[in-house]
């Protein structure tokens, strides 16, 4: 294997898995492995699902994509099914979590200049991820994933997270059009969100009339053991992206929205060659499905109580663990170092994780993960942080 003609973009590690069933993945040597990242919450049916394979072996059979220039029967579905279980109005189709949050941004600027703002601005969250593309990577706050690509986009006001007081400081700015906020930030290390600031942001969005946009791409899905992490709170956002788990892996975005937010967008306004294809709706219809009918929110839920709380019992008070955090499916590992080291450690062991803000391991197995596949995460696990943080001192690491 040689990757000389790949530009430089990401750094893998060297294992390249050819195939998968359920939680358990297979690589070239055909060593097997548990998988805890889901191809980055996006495989929330495991590998393999049989009514999953048999709907887009079938589709592909028929009709892969056919352009918006035409009604798709599939997608009409698929946005009335996203409707049904959000309790929004409609959805626009794109391709990625980044368009998905493009199509959000862009649907906030319209609904601002609709209403007489010349330059409409957006509240942003510090340590928020919505993708890499120009608005979004703007949008984005990881200062490591800007270097280098300034002039960045203007219109984004950047607040703490969780801080509703900072957000009260912008009510009297007459740009401000939305707030885009996670209710978990995935990238950003797993940080929660407090239900009662999500109350809190609504409100003052009702009072503003700012749209609250609340990106679900990878908190979304099932993944907190609801579909959506909003949910638990109690609250409906006004947009709504979303992306990674929706399509099980067929590429797919969506941009969801209800109220005035439903209304923005006009013929020739936003579009997409790809989007919304018959493909990729049959496989988010098929995997909206197969979610609901294999009771897999319940299941995510309870799944994730056994990891989070067996990995409580095995970490907490151990020195160098930080925090045990997170919703459902969707943990953070917080230590007391950068620790990209376990991913490897866990690949030699048979376990695929992940490390994300440099020192929070983070889990998203798939949906479907069973009981006895939870328990053995953690067995697996646990041992790794421990051998990591007795070998590699904080100091010598930092
Ligand atoms: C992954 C992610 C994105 C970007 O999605 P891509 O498909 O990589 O463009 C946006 N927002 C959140 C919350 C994400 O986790």
């Amino acid at each position: 294997m040689t990757a000389q003609h790949l530009m430089q973009t990401y750094a893998p590690h060297p294992v390249a898995f050819v195939r998968g069933e359920g939680a358990w993945l297979w690589d070239t040597e055909g060593k097997r492995y548990l998988d805890a990242l889901a191809g980055i919450a996006v495989n929330g049916l495991g590998y393999a699902h049989p009514v999953l394979t048999r709907a887009i072996c079938d589709q592909v059979a028929k009709l892969m994509h056919i352009s918006n220039h035409f009604r798709v029967p599939e997608q009409e579905r698929a946005a009335a099914k996203i409707c049904e279980l959000s309790g929004m109005e409609n959805v626009f189709f794109a391709n990625s979590g980044s368009e998905a949050n493009e199509a959000a941004i862009k649907l906030a600027r319209l609904y601002g200049h609709q209403r007489g703002v010349e330059s409409p601005a957006i509240i942003v969250m510090e340590k928020a991820w919505h993708g890499r593309t120009l608005a979004t990577l703007s949008a984005t706050g990881s200062r490591k994933a800007q270097a280098g690509f300034e002039p960045l986009m203007g219109g984004f006001l950047r607040v703490p997270y969780n801080d509703i007081a900072a957000i009260e400081r912008l009510a009297d700015n007459p740009s401000v059009v939305a707030v885009l906020l996670e209710v978990l930030q995935g990238e950003g290390g797993i940080n929660v969100a407090h239900p009662e600031w999500l109350r809190q942001v609504r409100a003052i969005c009702d009072r503003k009339q700012w749209l609250m946009m609340v990106d679900e791409v990878q908190s979304g899905i099932g993944r907190t053991g609801k579909w959506f992490a909003h949910q638990w709170a109690g609250v409906v956002p006004d947009v709504m992206p979303l992306a990674k788990g929706l399509a099980s892996g067929v590429p797919i975005g969506a941009c969801v929205a209800r109220g005035v937010a439903a209304k923005v967008f006009k013929p020739g306004n936003h579009g997409s060659t790809f989007g919304g294809s018959p493909l990729a709706t049959v496989a988010a219809l098929t995997t909206l499905d197969v979610i609901e009918k294999e009771g897999l929110l319940a299941h995510a839920h309870r799944m994730g109580e056994v990891i989070q709380g067996g990995l409580r019992q095995e970490l907490s008070g151990v020195a160098g663990v930080k925090e045990i955090r997170g919703m459902g499916l969707m943990i953070g590992v917080e230590l007391d170092r950068p620790c990209g080291d376990i991913v490897r450690r866990g690949l030699a062991a048979g376990l695929v994780t992940n490390v994300t803000a440099e020192r929070v391991v983070r889990l998203l197995p798939p949906l479907v993960i069973q009981e006895s596949e939870a328990k053995r995460l953690v067995e697996m696990l646990a041992p790794l942080v421990k051998a990591f943080l007795a070998e590699a001192p904080a100091a010598a690491a930092a």
